[in-house]
């Protein structure tokens, strides 16, 4: 098994994958704890309320496009391909992978 140190630079973006892979999942489930929480306010005196969850569940939402737009499309430091889609047939791809599928690069910085 080979391993090598990886760089500052390819360690740093490694963990700016990670960070924003946390923060899409910290947002999912987010939105699932506002979707329930205004799904269940029934009082009328909170019914005001649910305009601000409408707005934060709209904040969240955006955050999870943004966030998972940056996951599936952004490249691998290493070998500059997709670091969670393969670029040739057969495309397989996952976007909240933790090893690019090109170069099998781990987030945690440690190669195959
Ligand atoms: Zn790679």
């Amino acid at each position: 098994m080979e391993t090598e140190i990886p760089s500052k630079e390819l360690k740093a973006k490694l963990k700016n994958r990670s960070w924003v892979r946390k923060v899409f999942f910290i947002s999912v489930l987010a939105f699932i704890l506002i979707w329930c929480v205004g799904a269940f306010i029934l009082v009328d005196e909170l019914i005001e309320l649910r305009n601000y969850l409408f707005y934060a569940a709209l904040f969240v939402w955006v955050v999870i496009l943004a966030s998972g737009l940056y996951l599936h499309n952004a490249k691998c430091p290493r070998c500059g391909n997709k670091y969670s889609a393969q670029p040739k047939w057969p495309y397989m791809f996952n976007t909240f992978s933790r090893k690019c599928i090109n170069c099998g690069l781990k987030l945690d910085g440690s190669y195959i």
